[in-house]
């Protein structure tokens, strides 16, 4: 299996991708970390990307299904009462660095969230955030294949993953001594 690095190109002009909410999800976007932002803002004029949001009951909910054995931590890191920050969206739920050519944003500067898309790490596992309109998901659904489509390595997952946990606050992971500190 090789790189398919047009495949999100193709999603993007089929329909929705992952740089867009649904009307409605705005609330379950993912937190961005102020390193994060930094990074973008150095790669970036102000456009104006970026949204406070509160640590909603459902937010703070949907984050802890990511991490089951750390909700206490998750809680924690995003009381009540209190706002994360988060990548800001347009009327229509894109995000605002989208643009007609796809991200606006060099790579090795997006949030690790949207590197890492559409994987996730659950105990030692790579898994899949399973959507209906994912492109590269839905031509290529084992975890190996979509891997080497997306350009992808099971080692970067690991690696981005323990990037953000460590960016959300969360501890390192036992067997993440590979992850450095500075991102
Ligand atoms: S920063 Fe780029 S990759 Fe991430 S959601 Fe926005 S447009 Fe998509
Ligand atoms: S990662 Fe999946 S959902 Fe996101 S742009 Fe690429 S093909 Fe589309």
């Amino acid at each position: 299996m090789r790189e398919d690095p047009h495949v999100c190109r193709r999603c993007a002009l089929a329909g929705p991708t992952c740089c867009q909410l649904s009307a409605g999800q705005e609330e379950f976007c993912f937190p961005l970390s102020v390193l994060e932002k930094d990074r973008i803002r150095d790669h970036l004029p102000d456009l104006g990307g970026f949204a406070s949001a509160p640590n909603s009951a459902s937010f703070v909910d949907g984050l802890s299904r990511l991490f089951p054995d750390e909700r206490r931590e998750v809680k924690a890191l995003f009381p009540a009462g209190k706002e994360h920050l988060r990548l800001a969206v347009d009327a229509h739920g894109a995000c605002r660095f989208l643009s007609p050519g796809g991200c606006l944003v060099p790579r090795e500067a997006r949030p690790y969230y949207c590197r890492l898309f559409p994987f996730w790490i659950t105990g030692e596992r790579i898994t899949l955030f399973e959507t209906p309109f994912c492109l590269a998901q839905q031509e290529h659904p084992k975890v190996g294949d979509l891997l080497a489509v997306l350009g992808l390595t099971t080692t970067q997952v690991a690696s981005l993953h323990g990037s953000l946990r460590l960016a959300w606050g969360l501890p390192p992971r036992p067997g993440m001594d590979a992850v450095k500190k500075g991102f």
